[in-house]
């Protein structure tokens, strides 16, 4: 049987157009739109991209967007006293530091100092907190929570399922475990989590019912590491070398999606999959804060 695609475009399409009709009814309430103060430090283009596109989101859905371009020598000094600043203007609702920051910043420093309830990224170690231990009044971190809403969207649901992440990334792979095993709707699974340290990865990957992908390595689930009818879920976003290709590159996921699609009862397509749906679950935290720092009950 053909498997379904799981369409990240589609499922993010219909998160936005939420996103917008919540933000029009802050307006109209509130006088000001919810607010995203993006930081950039230096000018690595690849993060240029990532920023300008998240600004571009904001306005699409009528948020308001703030950059911050801080010069790449810029101190550890500059950057606390920006965001103390941020954290002090009632009229930001969200505040995010793009990563990777040049190596003289302290990455884990400056998230500490981001003030949780504007933390849209859900990095800080409070609301990482609140999320293992099952609490929903801070925020999920936006690519695990794409996951989730996929899901959701395509009524998969993984409760008393055995989901297997391959990968424990504080971003992607360690929240999606903690999001997944919570006695909650949309979750309530077995989880495994295998990784660069696990013995034997393959014999895990075929027991599960949900395989997540989120290692980094072009095409590295292949057909033979996955249970006949899986629901295969790829965050990957990798960009290999193509002489066929007019760029003289395309794009990736984690899993060799040619062989191991016909196994699937469903499966995330790159691009096109995960992709889209960080940056919807970025602008839905983004208004989330801006009803929270109102003092709206969620
Ligand atoms: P990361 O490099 O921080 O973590 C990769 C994880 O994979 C590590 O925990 C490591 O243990 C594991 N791993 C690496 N090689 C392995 C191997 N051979 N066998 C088993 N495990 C292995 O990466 P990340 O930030 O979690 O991102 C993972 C992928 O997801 C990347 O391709 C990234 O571009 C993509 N990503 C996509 C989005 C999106 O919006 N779709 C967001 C974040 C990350």
């Amino acid at each position: 049987m053909e498997p379904k695609i799981l369409s990240g475009k589609e499922c993010a399409a219909s998160v936005n157009a939420e996103t917008q009709a919540m933000a029009e009814k802050y307006i109209e309430k509130y006088g000001i739109a919810p607010a995203l103060a993006v930081i950039l430090i230096g000018d690595d283009p690849a993060s240029c991209v990532y920023v300008n596109s998240k600004a571009q989101k904001c306005v699409e859905l009528g948020l308001r967007s703030e950059k911050f371009l801080l010069d790449k020598d810029a101190t550890m000094e500059e950057v606390l006293a920006l965001i103390d600043k941020l954290n002090n203007d009632p009229t930001i609702h969200g505040i995010l530091v793009q990563s990777p920051p040049p190596p003289q910043i302290d990455e884990e420093k400056v998230i500490a100092a981001i003030d949780p309830a504007k933390d849209v990224d859900c990095f800080h170690a409070l609301n990482v907190g609140k999320m293992l231990i099952g609490k929903t009044d801070g925020f999920f971190p936006c690519t695990p929570y794409g996951v989730l809403k996929i899901l959701e969207y395509y009524n998969i649901d993984p409760a008393g399922k055995h989901v297997v992440v391959i990968g424990r990334s504080n971003i992607v792979g360690k929240p999606l475990m903690a999001l997944m095993v919570q006695k909650a709707k949309g979750a309530n699974a077995t989880v495994t989590c295998v990784h660069s340290g696990t013995r034997d990865l393959a014999s895990y990957t075929r027991q599960a019912d949900i395989l997540i992908a989120a290692i980094g390595k072009s095409e590295f689930v292949k057909a033979d590491m996955v249970k006949e009818g899986a629901v295969v879920i790829d965050v990957g976003i990798n960009r290999i070398p193509d002489a066929t290709k007019k760029s003289g590159s395309r794009l990736t996921g984690d899993v060799a999606y040619a062989e191991v699609a016909p196994k699937t009862s469903a499966i995330t397509p790159v691009p096109g999959g995960v992709g889209p749906m960080t940056i919807a679950m970025l602008m839905r935290n983004t208004v989330r804060a801006a009803l929270m720092a109102a003092g709206e009950k969620l």
